[in-house]
């Protein structure tokens, strides 16, 4: 049977619940600690859990937690989030960004780019198969999900062995695939990689596509069978909420509507409601942001609560399960 690997055990797809797909719950990046950008460290957990209780409070179930090592991650807090909150988190293995490996990683005397440099494709491979297989940092809580990334309209080296290390890692475990992408580029030339690894773009979700509202490039990736991660909501100084909303109705209207996924991305604390900053809170999406997709799906002729359905329930339990 399928199953989705959970902080809290494995479980089967239908009982995930309504997830959101990419979020931050407990993140202390390196690098961000190092530069004083004090908005991007989450790392109270009663806070945390404040905004939880608006998530489930608004119906919230589950979340994907993207935080990898090199942002921060740290899976015992992730651990406690879930037990005390009562959701369910699927934790993130493999690597988030090339612009985080300046800084020195946790418990090493070196850097993350030295980390890298140091190992070959099969070491990382090795490395994220174990924190898919037998547990992160330190502890016996497993990884549900292997995640790469890029930068802006690039691919450093290291960026590149790291992706294919975590696309073998797929390869040996079957687990499903999360990647970043900054400010939505290099959406297909990331989907090129995954194709001339021979590994299946369904077995992946792209996260910030959104970041880059055009709906021709979210419409070739969705033609790969690939999963899209709607996260930039409420980022309204990028581009107003309709974008956003009109890109996911095209894709609907393309034929894509059992691909897409949606998530917050709440990274900072001024986005947290109770970070002492009184931000929209991780409760936003689901009980102000639904309402108003529905409505406008309605206007263009869809059936909003059927397309919300799917975008929170059933088409996570796809993207996140791991296979028979
Ligand atoms: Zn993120």
């Amino acid at each position: 049977m399928p199953f989705i690997r959970t902080l809290t055990g494995d479980i089967a797809p239908d009982q995930l619940g309504r997830t959101y797909s990419h979020d931050h719950l407990y993140c202390l990046p390196a690098l961000w600690q190092e530069k004083g950008e004090t908005d991007l460290l989450i790392d109270d957990v009663d806070a945390t859990l404040a905004d939880v209780a608006l998530f489930t409070a608004a119906g919230g179930e589950a979340v994907y937690d993207a935080t990898a090592i090199d942002y921060g991650r740290n899976v015992a807090k992730l651990h406690e989030i879930s037990t005390r909150g009562g959701i369910k988190i699927i934790a993130t293995a493999g690597f988030n960004k090339g612009i985080m490996w300046p800084a020195r990683m946790p418990g090493q005397e070196c850097t993350y780019d030295e980390w890298i440099a140091a190992r070959t494709r099969g070491d990382i491979r090795d490395h994220v198969v174990g924190e898919l297989t037998q547990g992160m940092d330190g502890t016996d809580l497993r990884g549900g999900v292997a995640k790469f990334g890029t930068g802006y309209n690039a691919i450093s080296a290291h960026e590149d062995k790291v992706m294919r290390a975590v696309l073998d890692a797929h390869k040996e475990t079957g687990c499903p695939l999360h990647s970043h992408t900054e400010m939505g580029t290099l959406i297909l030339e990331q989907l090129d990689i995954v194709k001339a690894e021979n590994v299946d773009p369904s077995r992946l979700t792209i996260a910030h596509l959104d970041r880059n509202p055009d709906p021709w490039v979210h419409r070739k990736a969705a033609e790969t069978g690939v999963f899209v991660c709607f996260d930039g909501i409420s980022r309204v100084k990028y581009h107003p909420e309709s974008v956003l909303v009109d890109c996911i109705i095209k894709l609907v209207k393309a034929g894509h509507e059992d691909q897409i996924v949606v998530g917050g991305d709440i990274a900072r604390r001024s986005m947290y409601r109770n970070y002492g900053k009184g931000g929209l809170g991780l409760g936003y999406i689901l009980a102000s942001w639904v309402p108003r997709f529905v409505e406008e799906a309605g206007e263009a002729g869809l059936d909003g609560a059927g397309l919300i359905e799917k975008f929170f329930v059933a088409n996570p339990a796809r993207a996140f399960a791991w296979p028979d």
